[in-house]
């Protein structure tokens, strides 16, 4: 057996793992639903211990919900801190040292980053953001979260980008749903993942037709969100994933709100004439996460 690398994305509802070296070559998936830590962790660590064993396995990368500590000088670093998904099995997931048991079991050098950051990685290495150094991966689910790619790097800073927290223009007549983010209340995240949209409407995602409203105000608060980005950053790509994203037509309303909330001032073709690639749906699907993870670990031994 060749030398494989380990990819770990670690999410509210699920854990996937994977062996393998990219999107063409994965040995083995598993997803493990997410439970209590450390039973979870404990299932994480079983799937790779037999690589581990065989010596077949190099590295391991870690897309992960956070936030996350990353600071390498920290005690807590791989640690998961405060959530603001309250009433998901996140909550169990709060100051638990993620990434200390799986280093201590499995002895290869293993690299942690925020589930957004993988997922942006992924997508560079091997999706639609390939041959794109500055790129913005979004996701859309039970949270909202970002990760960019910055002239070829992910971009770390302070702690991690927390994109999905920023905050939007929301006209409380047409909306007056308070958005229920526990830190900011109406943050991008509080108006627009999944649980908000159910609370909202009363109903959940899949039970709202394509022609309700509640996917043009959905669209609405996105645009704005990457139109911001765009002014911030200058991505050549922004990629949406996540559940909500996998929404009919989602991506559509947003690339049309997108091309309005720019005003033509930012004067570039991809804007211009091909919003429909300048703002996309992920390359690799659901395993965008997973695989940054992979690539993750190939950089880390790489370097
Ligand atoms: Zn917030």
């Amino acid at each position: 057996m060749g030398i494989k690398f380990g990819g770990i994305e670690s999410g509210g509802t699920k854990f996937v793992c994977a062996i393998g070296s990219g999107p063409d070559d994965l040995t083995e998936v598993k997803i493990i639903p997410t439970g209590k830590p450390d039973e979870t962790i404990s299932e994480v660590i079983e799937f790779f211990d037999p690589f581990n064993s065989n010596d077949s396995l190099e590295a391991i990368g870690i897309s992960s919900f956070g936030p996350l500590d990353l600071d390498h000088d920290s005690a807590t670093h791989g640690y998961i801190k405060a959530t603001p998904h309250r009433e998901t099995a996140k909550k169990d997931w709060v100051e638990i040292d993620l990434l200390g048991p799986i280093k201590r079991a499995i002895n290869v050098p293993i690299t942690l980053d925020t589930d957004v950051n993988g997922a942006a990685i992924g997508e560079h290495r091997w999706g639609a953001g390939n041959g794109y150094d500055n790129l913005i991966y979004i996701t859309v689910g039970t949270g909202v979260g970002g990760g960019a790619i910055v002239n070829g790097r992910i971009a770390h800073g302070l702690i991690h980008p927390e994109m999905g927290h920023m905050r939007v223009p929301h006209d409380w007549k047409a909306d007056p749903f308070p958005g229920r983010c526990p830190f900011h209340g109406d943050c991008v995240q509080g108006l627009a993942n999944a649980p908000a949209i159910e609370e909202r409407w009363g109903a959940r995602c899949d039970e709202l037709p394509d022609d309700h409203p509640a996917w043009d105000l959905e669209a609405y608060y996105l645009s704005l969100m990457v139109s911001n980005l765009v002014f911030s950053l200058s991505p050549e790509i922004l990629i949406l994933g996540g559940g909500v994203m996998q929404r009919n037509q989602l991506i559509t309303k947003i690339q049309a709100n997108v091309s309005k909330f720019l005003g033509g001032y930012v004067q570039s073709d991809r804007v211009i004439n091909n919003i429909d690639s300048f703002v996309v749906l992920p390359g690799l699907g659901s395993m965008s996460g997973v695989l940054g993870g992979i690539a993750m670990a190939q950089d880390l031994v790489r370097d």
